[in-house]
């Protein structure tokens, strides 16, 4: 049976969509079958796999689950599919709470039921949410069975994390109970600030075994692939960026 992670922390910009392709990508490398999930309206992930705009895409998908064949896409990584997303997600976060179109109890579980027969074709399949902790988000927690949480290196990220881990807890506590925190990683780390070696060593402090060992740098050509639509274990595997991401999903995988 596969595990669902998903990549979350309300803050714009953080490395989520980034590291769920590169993680999502290694692990395919190392012979994993993977599934990722675009469920953010800007699209961004579908871009940086390559498959941007290629509908059927997950809100068609959500709405009719007869379609699995052609909204899953392969991808240029052999054993690496992808499923799209466009602005039309903008449109089903309203349809979500709008409960004359969804009764309130159901509206969490919607992507949850539609990827729950997915478990047992993909060892992973990996959600990209939107910056928010929005009803997307919610969804994405619901079907998940671990969180992931990539944590840019400054100031306010700790406050940030604390209010992410409340949202986390009050799923657990409701409509996921067997939701984990897969871990908090570091993201666009420049090991020349003061500043960041602080963060590092105050998040590892508090958070302990929760964050994993890996850090990934700062490093242009991660910020340069995605507009070549492809993962960096393409557009350029032997850049310091890229061997963090492969340490990375390593770390990932055996964690279990
Ligand atoms: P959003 O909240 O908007 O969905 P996000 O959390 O998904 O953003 P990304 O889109 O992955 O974040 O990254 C934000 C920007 O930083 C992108 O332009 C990306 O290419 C760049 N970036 C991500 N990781 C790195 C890195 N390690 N080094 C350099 N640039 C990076
Ligand atoms: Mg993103």
């Amino acid at each position: 049976m596969g595990k669902i992670f998903v990549f979350v922390n309300q803050k714009g910009g953080v490395g989520k969509t980034t590291s769920a392709i590169n993680i999502g990508a290694y692990m395919a490398r190392l012979g994993k079958k993977v599934l990722l999930v675009d469920f953010d309206s800007q699209g961004n992930m579908s871009t940086g796999v390559g498959i941007s705009k290629d509908k059927p895409s997950i809100y068609e998908f959500m709405d009719d689950d007869s379609i699995a064949q052609s909204a899953i896409k392969h991808t240029a990584v052999e054993n690496l599919d992808a499923i799209c997303a466009d602005e039309d997600l903008a449109g089903a976060a309203i349809e979500f709470a709008d409960v004359t179109k969804v009764p309130a109890d159901k509206r969490d579980f919607i992507l949850k039921e539609t990827l729950e027969p997915l478990k047992t074709v993909y060892d992973y399949i990996l959600i990209d949410c939107p910056p928010s902790l929005g009803i997307l988000t919610t969804n994405g927690l619901v079907a998940a069975d671990a969180v992931l949480v990539p944590m840019q290196c400054e100031y306010f990220a700790l406050e940030g994390i604390t209010l992410l881990l409340q949202t986390v807890k009050r799923v657990q506590n409701s409509t996921n109970p067997n939701l984990t925190i897969g871990g908090i990683f570091f993201t666009m780390y420049d090991s020349r600030t003061r500043l960041a070696q602080d963060v590092v060593r105050n998040v590892q402090a508090y958070f302990k075994d929760v964050v994993f060992n890996t850090i990934i740098p700062r490093n242009v050509r991660l910020s340069e692939a995605p507009s070549h639509g492809q993962p960096i274990c393409l557009y350029d595997p032997n850049c310091v960026g890229a061997k963090s991401y492969e340490k990375l999903a390593q770390e990932v995988i055996s964690r279990g």
